[in-house]
């Protein structure tokens, strides 16, 4: 007998579902792009329990006819796909035709559906446990389809047992409606979970207004523009100011055709425009939409489907890379004292505060969801107090959450005009040098009201770019030592310094292996002057050991100029001459982004006269 066999459908589907159905968030994802295939209008996702006891996805879509709807839990079937051609050119989220089966083999699956069109031919539901189907009957049932999972992986314990808390599955879900609700601000979300609205986002007309229908006004405040084109591929979204750091990426939401993904090569050219204004540990908030040709990007690289491939990689790296960057050193401002929030804050200058809330629906029609214009038709208060996004969703879900601030301001900006002059976020030029305060800070003033620079921080700034620059060009100033230093490590750090080492002699550091877990080192560089290289080598060690991420040369010689730029700054308490502070700040206003050091942190903070005034009780 032949030991090969052809294993059984619900078997194959099982198996399938392996790969497909991960978590409760996985079948709502499969759900909600089926739903947005069938071109709905608004879909509904009610979860209890995390989504471990029951997921319903319900939507207004195109439905399904009771035949349609028995073959869509065949292996292999799909109305997305025809010939093998089709497969090079996908414009549909599902087309592999595998959710459906995989989904129902491993719970208890009830389907309602009718077709738009079908008039009074009543509706279908289908009952399928395990794979097994049980029941099909006519309901009566309006248009659409609805789907409900209950008790998933009830027969694979070993699936479930891996299961998380309630809260973070829940959490997953809401990600991912947000997720998807990002970019199809032209439809309705709405999540619920055991009576609790979630999230409920009616239609709005552009991806600004669904951001800050999700996640309220304070968001996009700290959010600067990205666009940006290169051939047939295109870039837009927003990204993080400098300041505006994430401990995890949560916030990061990239698409590709409107479809969301997980890239390397997106996250590590999004890593890079950030690498001189972030730490490598803080990750940018940040929503990217790609868009190109079909053809230009296999989606089926992987069952999920989040994984994908570009066919040309490079110009998709360049491109994220460079409009990101570019808007970084176009937006670079300078934070405002703002009386209101009793904080500073960096403003955005061009579009500063959004237009009073409208009580006006959305328009329908044809529309542009990629509009970036300032958002028309902000939540109404009587939305905003009914269904306000995420209110209820449990801490720590959705990681960090900017607090939003009460009112709508008048800027001063407003009043006094831009701060920046085609894009330079101040001008030595027209600076005054009125002092230094406590000799850590230099006051100034200039056209538009006072500035306070930390001198530490400038002079870092200053000195990275220029070891960022020369390590590319291969040209850094060595500093001998008089007497060599000799440095113990410890047995985690040995592998760790082999690693490093090259990228440490070709940067002004001649080190010496010494036998075993010690080196010795003979120069640094020129720039580290007289800081003390034993510890600024134990730093440069341990910051790279702290970084969990794969540790490239690019990220290695960041470490190193950033170590050494903050080491051989001009330190705080020490006191200048009005010389040296002109110096510091033409200096500071050469570099690329003059108002934040390498970790975020600003260098120049703002009272506008504006502030001045008001709290004088002159305005
Ligand atoms: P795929 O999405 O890859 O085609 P699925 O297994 O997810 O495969 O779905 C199978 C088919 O069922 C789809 O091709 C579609 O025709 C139909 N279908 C699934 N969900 C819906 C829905 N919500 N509305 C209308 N048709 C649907
Ligand atoms: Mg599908």
């Amino acid at each position: 007998m032949s030991k090969i066999r052809v294993l059984p459908e619900i078997v194959a589907n099982k198996i399938a579902a392996g790969e497909i159905v991960e978590r409760p968030a996985s079948v709502v994802k499969e759900l909600l792009e089926n739903s947005i295939d069938a071109r709905c209008r608004a879909v509904r996702v009610t979860v209890v329990s995390g989504g471990k006891r029951l997921i319903s996805v319900q939507d207004d879509g195109e439905g399904m006819s009771q035949d349609d709807a028995i073959l869509a839990f065949e292996h292999h079937s799909t109305s997305k796909l025809q010939t093998a051609e089709d497969l090079s050119a996908i414009s549909t989220l599902g087309f592999r035709g595998e959710a459906l089966p995989s989904i129902a083999s491993v719970s208890r699956l009830t389907l309602r559906t009718k077709p738009a069109d079908a008039g009074l031919v009543p509706g279908s539901e289908i009952e399928i446990q395990g794979g097994v189907m049980r029941s099909v009957k006519p309901v009566s049932w309006d248009k659409g389809t609805e789907i409900t999972v209950r008790d998933l992986f009830f027969n694979v314990p070993a699936r479930r047992k891996f299961l998380r808390s309630h809260d973070t599955e829940l959490g997953h879900i809401a990600r991912l409606v947000t997720h998807y609700a990002l970019v199809h601000p032209e439809t309705r979300f709405t999540l619920e979970s055991e009576g609790r609205v979630l999230v409920d986002a009616v239609a709005v007309r552009s991806v600004r207004e669904r951001i800050y229908q999700l996640f309220g006004e304070g968001f996009l405040e700290n959010l600067i523009e990205i666009s940006g084109q290169s051939g047939p591929v295109k870039v837009h979204g927003f990204s993080s100011r400098p300041q505006e750091q994430r401990t995890n990426p949560y916030s990061q939401f990239f698409y590709v055709n409107r479809r969301m993904v997980r890239d390397k090569v997106i996250t590590s050219a999004v890593r890079k425009a950030y690498r001189n204004c972030m730490p490598a540990s803080a990750y940018p908030v940040v929503i990217l939409f790609l868009e190109l040709p079909f053809e230009e990007v296999d989606v089926n690289a992987h069952p999920a489907k989040t994984e994908i491939r570009f066919r040309d990689q490079t110009t998709v790296h360049a491109l994220v890379l460079d409009s990101i960057e570019r808007a970084l050193v176009q937006n670079a401002s300078i934070p405002s004292y703002q009386h209101q929030a009793g904080r500073f804050q960096t403003l955005p200058e061009n579009q500063p505060a959004f237009p009073p809330a409208r009580l006006d629906a959305p328009a329908e029609g044809n529309r542009d969801v990629f509009d970036f214009t300032p958002p028309s038709a902000a939540p109404n208060p009587f939305q905003r107090a009914l269904n306000y996004p995420f209110r209820e969703v449990p801490a720590g879900i959705l990681g960090q959450r900017e607090e939003s601030h009460a009112s709508l301001r008048v800027l001063p900006e407003m009043l006094y005009g831009s701060p920046s002059e085609a894009g330079r976020p101040f001008q030595p030029e027209a600076m005054r040098i009125l002092g230094q305060l406590q000799e850590s800070y230099i006051i100034a003033s200039d056209s538009q009201g006072l500035l306070i620079i930390d001198q530490h921080v400038a002079h870092e700034r200053i000195l990275y770019e220029k070891l960022a620059s020369s390590m590319q060009g291969s040209a850094v100033e060595v500093q001998g030592l008089l007497v060599p230093i000799s440095l113990e490590l410890a047995p985690h750090q040995v592998a760790l310094m082999e690693r490093v080492m090259p990228e440490l002699r070709r940067n002004g550091f001649e080190i010496e292996g010494f036998g075993g877990a010690s080196v010795l080192v003979r120069s640094v560089p020129a720039l580290a002057g007289d800081s003390d290289c034993r510890k600024l080598l134990a730093e440069i060690l341990d910051d790279l050991e702290a970084e969990d991420r794969t540790l490239d040369v690019e990220r290695i010689r960041d470490r190193i100029a950033v170590s050494t730029a903050c080491r051989a700054a001009i330190k705080i308490n020490t006191p200048l001459t009005p010389e040296k502070m002109q110096w510091l700040i033409d200096q500071l206003a050469l570099t690329r982004i003059p108002t934040n050091c390498p970790h975020g942190r600003p260098i120049i903070l703002r009272f506008s006269l504006y502030e001045i005034e008001r709290n004088f009780g002159r305005v």
